[in-house]
């Protein structure tokens, strides 16, 4: 049999939902990957548990106070793992020659510059940190030519419509006759909630996802359908397509996860139980295929398959994305940011659930919006529409 090189792994956001499925995967293929690194924010705990069992080179934790007890937690005990703190750190460990992948699951704009540096050092980049795509989509595609570094989607959609397009992904949208791109989305815990009650939902209620089990901010983002709508603007990056030519259908059963509609009439669609452990074995192992756990999709079990129209009245949020995508330079950033600041609001109880578009739509109303051709430029749109957003928060604070 021949020997396989062992592919490093570096996972940032190891601690997280996309984290623990990566992990899942990567303990089922020991002879084709090895562990890294692996980093967090501040969970040093399970990092601790983590470091425990999967020996990497390195772990990263972004808080500093963190960092410090990891070491704790480490000493003395049966692994080797360097201990590193900081933004910088994550930046480094993703650059190291040895590593051969890097996977981009920090929840938010915090993914944005490792994610980067992962794609600047012409790595493959599996992409769960969509917000990283949605602030700086240009830079972050000339990178990725410019690099030659191999980015792969793993959000669910964006890998159902990888897969559902033929060779080359990028330039197959142009190319290939695509007529649509049509993402599905689940419609979140709220599709059918009545209006009124949308006033007082809680936290809890709305990080109840029917479907998949997420992060906090996803499911939140799923709720408002806020990550429909950057899920739109990472589909026009990652595939070079218009805004008109990405279509959003609800289909609750969340079994079709997105489909290439292409001019002949001709619809592929990419079929899947809801499980992120699906697109991260697909793009570990990509062009191959390895198993990734997941049980056999039961049709039977299925029975039917329903579609219906997005409600853009009901889901304020879908129509910003949409504005934001269109205005383009630093509107996607400054939607981003004015949404992770209402979404820690609302996660903290500071703000109603239907105060979070209030606030998106208020903050890109007054930010000036301008071009986004450097990192510099992007971080100083994010940081200009969190003190935007926190000031429309405090307007209409629950508390
Ligand atoms: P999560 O909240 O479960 O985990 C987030 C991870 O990021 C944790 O490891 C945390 O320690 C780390 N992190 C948070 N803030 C950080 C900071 N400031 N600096 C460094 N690290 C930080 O989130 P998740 O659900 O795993 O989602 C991660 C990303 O993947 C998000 O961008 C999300 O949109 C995307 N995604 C998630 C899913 C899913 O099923 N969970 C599906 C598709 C895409
Ligand atoms: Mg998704």
């Amino acid at each position: 049999m021949p020997v396989r090189d062992l592919q490093r792994v570096v996972i940032l956001g190891a601690t997280g939902s996309v984290g623990a499925s990566a992990l899942d995967v990567i303990s089922r293929h020991t002879d084709r990957y090895s562990v890294f690194a692996l980093t967090a924010n501040r969970e040093a705990a399970r990092l601790a548990r983590l470091c425990l069992r999967y020996f990497p080179r390195y772990a990263v934790m972004a808080d500093k106070a963190a960092a410090e007890t990891l070491r704790h937690l480490l000493q003395g005990k049966a692994c080797q793992t360097q201990v590193l703190d900081g933004v910088q750190a994550l930046c480094e460990v993703v650059r190291e020659p040895d590593v051969h992948t890097v996977i981009a699951a920090i929840v938010g704009a915090a993914g944005l510059e490792p994610t980067l540096a992962a794609v600047c050092a012409g790595k493959k980049v599996l992409l769960a940190n969509k917000e990283a795509l949605v602030m700086a989509g240009q830079l972050f595609m000339d990178a990725v030519a410019s690099a030659n570094a191999c980015l792969l989607p793993v959000d669910s959609e964006h890998n159902a419509v990888f897969q559902s397009l033929p060779g080359d992904y990028r330039r197959a949208a142009t190319s290939a006759g695509v007529r649509r791109i049509v993402l599905t989305a689940s419609g979140g815990p709220f599709r059918n909630t009545p209006l009124e009650e949308l006033e007082t939902v809680s936290p809890e209620d709305a990080c109840a996802h029917p479907v998949w089990s997420m992060g906090r901010k996803i499911s939140v983002d799923s709720a408002s359908m806020m990550n429909k709508g950057l899920e739109m603007i990472e589909a026009h990056w990652l595939f070079g397509v218009p805004a008109n030519q990405i279509e959003i259908v609800i289909h609750p059963q969340s079994i079709i996860h997105s489909m290439v509609d292409y001019i002949d009439g001709s619809v592929i669609a990419h079929l899947a139980n809801p499980d992120m452990r699906i697109s991260l074995a697909h793009a570990l192992a990509w062009p191959e295929r390895i198993a990734s756990g997941v049980s056999a999709l039961d049709f039977f079990g299925i029975a039917a398959l329903s579609f219906e129209r997005p409600d853009f009245a009901r889901f304020p949020c879908l129509g910003l994305a949409c504005q934001a995508l269109e205005t383009g330079g630093s509107a996607p950033a400054t939607l981003n940011a004015a949404n992770e600041e209402a979404v820690k609001a609302f996660l903290d109880r500071r703000l109603g659930f239907r105060r979070i578009g209030e606030v998106i739509d208020a903050t890109l109303a007054q930010a000036a919006q301008y071009g986004a051709a450097s990192i510099e430029a992007v971080l100083e749109a994010d940081a200009r529409a969190r003190e935007l957003a926190r000031i429309e928060i405090k307007k209409r604070s629950a508390a």
